[in-house]
């Protein structure tokens, strides 16, 4: 992409009502667009990293048996009512009326739905167990929308519900999503801690919140050191994970707290997503009756999987950024590299850059190329702000020798190289 021809209105202010940092960054890389409170539009480039963190999901999610659906935005009260969450969700359902005065809704969730979808298909223990999930907008007028998309009013949630037969098989399908979980977040670059949340009476133990941690987290979580050395890489500290104790603060109790007081930590998290088994709570009132091998009629045990896929623009950002800008981990990173020409008045120079240029598209690589007639001085701090992982800089070395730098966003690290040795090491 040519910034030139591209839309990324980045602004060298720091915005004034903006009280974080992934806030202040995303506006200032232009990212996003505030419409009204807690709604946003997704500016180019913001969408380019929203997209990523949806297609790691899903990649994930359909791994581990997850089956994508799509279901609507909008919702009729009734499937509501039916489950008796109608009356008691209060003020953060946006509820309306259509034409024909029925009540309708914006979802702020999906156990409902999916509920009613799954029981219109599925009656026998031989389509179990299903993992059925989609990744929609909600919509929840929070009360006090703020930080930007880390809690927006209209957001995008990735949500699965797992659908068994009996508890054990739930058991089953709630640590398999545990795993995934870790895998996602690894994957997106980051470290996310399960920690102990509180579900009410169902979920028992089966119930973790997934959270980042963060100076501008809104939890605060109590955890076990040994977190802090897990390699989440291997199947073997999974399992050891699934053992470390981690609470969040309605949680946590000092009096019972399994740890030494040395080895706790407490610290401040952000909650990127929130699994959780409530058994047959949605089943039963949309009658979703499972055949089982001896001939018995059961319920269908139920559990949910949410990741805040808008919200973790922002806490990506809030583990990774320096005084400069943002610095994006590759997995989710909008380009993987920036292109700055940084004599635009030599024509030697330009045509170097377009090759360049030309030769990172044919073998795949995203591109960003700062082709704009700019200071070079505001084109590298441009380039640190939005935060690609690698700046390819064309100067006076590439004409007189053929050699561009490279600059490593992460570490800052400077190299000089020929196009086919940077190309070479992108691409393995
Ligand atoms: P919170 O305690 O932050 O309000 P929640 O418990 O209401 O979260 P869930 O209903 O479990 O959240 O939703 C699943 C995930 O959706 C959360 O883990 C979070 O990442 C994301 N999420 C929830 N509310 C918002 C919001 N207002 N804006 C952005 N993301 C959100
Ligand atoms: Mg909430």
């Amino acid at each position: 992409m040519r910034l030139s021809q591209y839309y990324l209105p980045t602004q060298r202010e720091t915005p004034a009502d903006a009280q974080i940092a992934s806030h202040r960054l995303m506006l200032r890389a232009g990212m996003i667009y505030q419409s009204t409170s807690g709604i946003y539009t997704w500016l180019p480039l913001g969408l380019r990293v929203l997209r990523k963190i949806e297609l790691i999901v899903r990649e994930e999610m359909d791994k581990a048996g997850g089956i994508e659906l799509l279901m609507p935005t909008i919702q009729s009260a009734e499937v509501w009512q039916r489950s008796g969450r109608y009356d008691s969700y209060g003020k953060e359902m946006l509820r309306f009326k259509d034409r024909h005065d029925r009540e309708m809704l914006y979802g702020p969730t999906n156990e409902e739905l999916i509920t009613e979808v799954f029981a219109q298909h599925i009656k026998s223990y031989r389509d179990l167990p299903k993992n059925l999930y989609h990744t929609q907008w909600k919509f929840r007028d929070e009360i006090r929308p703020r930080f930007g998309v880390m809690r927006g009013r209209e957001f995008l949630m990735k949500d699965a519900y797992s659908f068994d037969i009996d508890y054990e098989s739930a058991k089953k399908s709630y640590w398999n999503m545990f795993e995934t979980y870790l895998k996602i977040f690894k994957r997106l670059g980051l470290t996310a801690i399960p920690v102990r949340a509180d579900s009410g009476a169902i979920g028992g133990d089966l119930s973790h919140e997934f959270q980042i941690l963060a100076p501008a987290g809104e939890s605060t979580i109590y955890y076990d050191k040994a977190f802090d050395l897990v390699d989440f890489d291997n199947e073997e500290s999974i399992t050891q994970v699934q053992h470390l104790y981690a609470a969040a603060d309605e949680k946590h109790d000092a009096a019972s707290c399994p740890v030494s007081t040395e080895n706790l930590r407490q610290a401040k998290g952000i909650e990127v997503g929130h699994i959780f088994y409530f058994g047959t709570k949605y089943s039963e009132p949309f009658n979703a009756k499972i055949t089982t091998p001896d001939g018995k009629q059961v319920f269908a045990e139920m559990g949910s999987y949410g990741i805040g896929v808008s919200r973790l623009v922002g806490a990506i950002i809030e583990a990774c950024f320096d005084g400069e800008g943002i610095k994006w981990p590759t997995s989710v990173a909008p380009f993987q590299v920036g292109l700055i020409c940084a004599k635009t008045h030599d024509p030697k120079a330009v045509g170097f850059a377009d090759a360049v240029y030309a030769k990172l598209l044919e073998v795949g690589v995203e591109v960003l190329y700062d082709d704009r007639d700019d200071r070079p001085g505001a084109k590298f701090a441009n380039m640190d702000l939005i935060g690609l992982p690698w700046q390819v800089i064309v100067g006076s070395n590439a004409v007189e020798k053929g050699v561009i730098e490279i600059k490593q966003r992460v570490n800052g690290s400077r190299q000089e190289l020929d196009l086919t040795s940077f190309i070479n090491q992108l691409v393995v």
